[in-house]
């Protein structure tokens, strides 16, 4: 008897051709882009089990099945449901529905970017329409049953903001936080109706625009209670029992960086062990994988050394024991910071080689830069760059360059993102991220241009999302950034399509011509929109390589490294 059905966002569950800029299609609002082309681009959804479970599901949703599964339910009484085989699972007897989102209304940086360019009466990407038809089908299918409804996983704190959404969509509780050691008691005591509010505050936590935290009650928010304490320890956290999506796996949780904007760094530092990361990577090897995608917030956090210095023993530790494992040929880390390529190429090079990177095995990573302005960087990010400090080792931008100069030789591609509308920022902040950006843009490393992507963010303050006030309109310094953006993303699209497409070849032929067209497409949408509000083009695409000095210095000083 299926009790606990669990659900993930359909977003999480396209393979979206294999390409990775195509991960942030649903981002994209649906009345500038058609559905016909929205269904082609997602690619397929992660294929069925013979019992009608998903074969691959996002990390998060298989954290839950393994909590469950350790705090003593048994495998029979979980599903996790294949979203075209819902009705084979909600069943009369079924106690729990849980969901798993990610961003469930598009209040997400990606999104909210998308709409500050298209505008819009309304936010309506598509990731907002998926979530709005699975919770329908999911409500019509439980229906005069008993089954609760409870959502989990990163995308909860949007229903803090848009609450009149929680009774329109029939859920019984929105569950904040991580669960790993609770996630048995809370499903029995939401079944049982016996919430101790010990265990489970009948509250959520929200932040403002400075990040300072507040706790609100609400009746249908369970977070931590006083008990069982903020966050997990990490002896309680249970490897996952099944292969997630991409081939993902966990290496640590937290960060401590302290950027301003950003709530990871809040959460405190914890990692898992080599022993504990290979059990997770083998889940996924004996599924099928043969190469290992390691998260973190922070890569090169991993058991840092103070003032953030790598531990570059710990590192190779971990690329070691992951790359030994029998099937795997490939891995990389989700997300590091690109002042360790630059003060470190020495550790870049290790990994590369355990990681056996090449001309056709890059690793991508994806690295925050947010801005180019030094100004921006050492009010909102002072310690992204540690162990260097910005303006007494070398410039932000020259760090930046030298980071990705040695990120290229090895054959790591970074997939950067930048920011418009942080606190502070003038119109000479935003065109310094120009500036950057095309400098990179022009730049190359043994004859080879930089490889590099670069997605442009809005960063929306939590206020005016409060507040409902999105309208937003990007100025021409904004909409210059936004610009040499998407202009080195339709070069890079145009340059790497055909390579970093999947598939038979004519399947791959009509993806690269789709995305070299998308990537030309959006670089013209964003020229055009500029224009009209008054972007001087051709000093967007000149901006600082006038002046080839600084490139060209920082060039020599790598070339003798
Ligand atoms: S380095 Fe990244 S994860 Fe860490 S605090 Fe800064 S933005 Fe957040």
């Amino acid at each position: 008897m299926t009790k606990y059905v669990l659900v993930s966002d359909n977003t999480l569950l396209y393979d979206y051709h294999k390409f990775p800029l195509l991960d942030f299609l649903p981002s994209a609002p649906s009345h500038a882009v058609p559905r016909s082309a929205y269904n082609f681009l997602r690619g397929s959804i992660s294929p069925a089990t013979e019992g009608h479970e998903l074969r691959l599901a996002p990390y998060g949703l298989r954290k839950l099945e393994a909590a469950l599964l350790a705090g003593g339910i048994s495998r029979g009484e979980i599903a996790v449901a294949h979203p075209d085989h819902l009705g084979r699972f909600i069943k009369e007897d079924t106690e729990i529905i849980a969901v798993h989102t990610m961003d469930p209304f598009g209040l997400g940086p990606t999104t909210m970017s998308y709409y500050a360019l298209f505008g819009g009466k309304s936010i309506s990407p598509y990731v907002r329409v998926e979530w709005d038809e699975l919770i329908s089908r999911i409500n019509a299918l439980r229906s005069g049953k008993k089954a609760k409804l409870i959502v989990g996983g990163p995308g909860v704190w949007e229903y803090t903001i848009l609450s009149d959404e929680i009774a329109r969509q029939k859920i019984d509780y929105l569950f904040q936080g991580e669960a790993d050691d609770c996630a048995a008691l809370l499903f029995r005591q939401v079944v049982e109706r016996s919430i101790d509010p010990n265990v489970f505050s009948t509250s959520y936590v929200t932040y403002d625009d400075t990040f300072h935290r507040t706790t609100r009650q609400h009746t249908n928010f369970l977070s931590r209670g006083s008990s069982i304490g903020p966050y997990p320890k990490l002896e309680d956290i249970p490897d996952i029992v099944g292969p997630t999506t991409k081939g993902m796996t966990e290496v640590m949780r937290g960060c401590g960086i302290g950027c301003d904007f950003c709530e990871v760094t809040l959460r405190p530092l914890r990692y898992y062990e080599v022993d504990k990361i290979a059990r997770e990577v083998e889940v996924n090897v004996r599924a099928g994988f043969d190469y290992a995608w390691m998260h973190s917030d922070e890569i090169f956090a991993y058991k840092h050394l103070p003032q953030y210095v790598p531990n570059q023993e710990a590192l190779v530790e971990l690329y070691t024991k992951v790359m030994q494992i029998k099937g795997v040929s490939r891995t990389n880390p989700t997300h590091g910071r690109i002042s360790i390529p630059a003060a470190y190429p020495e550790l870049i090079e290790k990994l590369s080689a355990i990681g056996r990177t090449g001309r056709t095995n890059w690793a991508g990573i994806q690295v925050g830069l947010e801005t180019g302005s030094e100004k921006l960087a050492k009010m909102h990010m002072p310690a992204k760059t540690l162990p260097l400090k910005i303006g007494v080792d070398a410039g932000w931008q020259e760090i930046v360059w030298k980071g990705v100069y040695n990120f290229n030789r090895h054959f790591w591609r970074p997939a950067f993102t930048v920011q418009v509308g942080q606190s502070g920022e003038t119109d000479d902040d935003n065109w310094e991220t120009v500036a950057m950006i095309n400098r990179l843009s022009n730049s190359s490393v043994n004859g080879v241009p930089f490889e590099f992507t670069v997605t442009p963010l809005y960063n929306m303050p939590l206020g005016r999302i409060k507040a409902r006030n999105v309208e937003v309109s990007l100025n021409p310094s904004m909409l210059a950034v936004y610009y040499a953006s998407y202009r080195h993303l339709a070069k890079m699209a145009y340059r790497n399509a055909v390579a970093s497409s999947r598939g038979n070849p004519v399947m791959r032929a009509g993806i690269a011509s789709m995305i070299g067209m998308g990537g030309y497409a959006m670089m013209k949408a964003v020229e055009h929109i500029g224009r009209k509000r008054g972007l001087d083009l051709e000093r967007a695409k000149s901006w600082g390589v006038g002046n080839r000095k600084n490139i060209e210095s920082w060039a020599v000083i790598n070339a003798a490294m």
